[in-house]
């Protein structure tokens, strides 16, 4: 039956999304991601199988560890959330497609590990960006928009951020965006094309710029403090690709 396959794939869904905090926790920190099991970053105690069940054991543990309290980041249920509606919609909308469900599958992944990544600490490591734009440009080789244009949308993705945080820097002497917006940035071009860079950016900077006011409204920042664009840029990306649209279609719908 079908609607037991996606849920099936919901619940697989949020399984990988718990695979993916530990990725977004561990690589900056330089540990394992197999070895050793998931711990408590305050106490260091072992986390047991009961207590690792995405989103149940954050519900009944009140967000808290079990053994010395420290709260546990919200991260973790919304990146397990994000995982089981992330799977479910790709088995949904690309089903009969393995190439194009694997795609998904590596992109959207990735995507998710950098908004995580950049939303606590405000980098990108290059080990997902710089991979990422090689591995879009080489399923570019099976499926839309074909190598030549996924080429040219990873040097666009690139080159395009680094001019506005050229200009950026030459008119208010601050540093709008980081190099590793530019390399995320390349690897959306990669595995989108040069085509969907334009929605992409445009959506991100609305999101950023919504998500800027709304704090600076609630008073949590000032004007001149750094967002995390990484997840504006997952966003974006996520909802363009994951439902196919196709926003520009009526002036840019003769690039592949
Ligand atoms: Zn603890």
């Amino acid at each position: 039956m079908e609607i037991t396959k996606e849920i099936f794939a919901f619940l697989f869904g949020l399984v990988w999304g718990s695979f993916l905090n530990v990725v977004i926790y561990r690589v900056p920190e330089g540990i394992s991601i197999i070895k050793p099991r998931s711990f408590c970053p305050v106490c260091r105690h072992k986390i047991a199988w009961y207590d690792n069940i995405p989103i149940f054991s954050y519900i009944i543990l009140g967000g808290k560890c079990r053994h010395c309290g420290a709260k546990i980041s919200v991260r973790y249920p919304i990146v397990e959330i994000a995982g089981g509606i992330t799977i479910w919609l790709i088995w949904r909308n690309f089903k009969g497609e393995p190439l194009e469900m694997l795609r998904g599958f590596i992109f959207l992944s990735l995507l998710i590990v950098l908004a995580g990544i950049d939303s606590e600490r405000m980098i990108l490591p290059d080990i997902f960006t710089l991979s990422g734009i090689f591995i879009g440009i080489a399923f570019s080789f099976f499926l839309k928009p074909g190598p030549l244009f996924s080429l040219i949308g990873a040097l666009v993705g690139y080159f395009s951020l680094w001019l506005v945080y050229k200009i950026f820097l030459l008119f208010t002497g601050k540093e709008g965006f980081g190099f590793g917006d530019f390399k995320m940035f390349a690897m959306i071009g990669a595995f989108m094309g040069l085509r969907q860079l334009l929605p992409v950016i445009i959506l991100s900077s609305f999101l950023g710029a919504l998500f800027g006011v709304s704090l600076i409204m609630v008073k949590k920042k000032s004007l001149s403090s750094m967002l995390p664009f990484g997840l504006f840029l997952t966003i974006a990306s996520w909802v363009i690709y994951i439902f196919k649209l196709d926003l520009f279609k009526f002036y840019i719908g003769f690039l592949p």
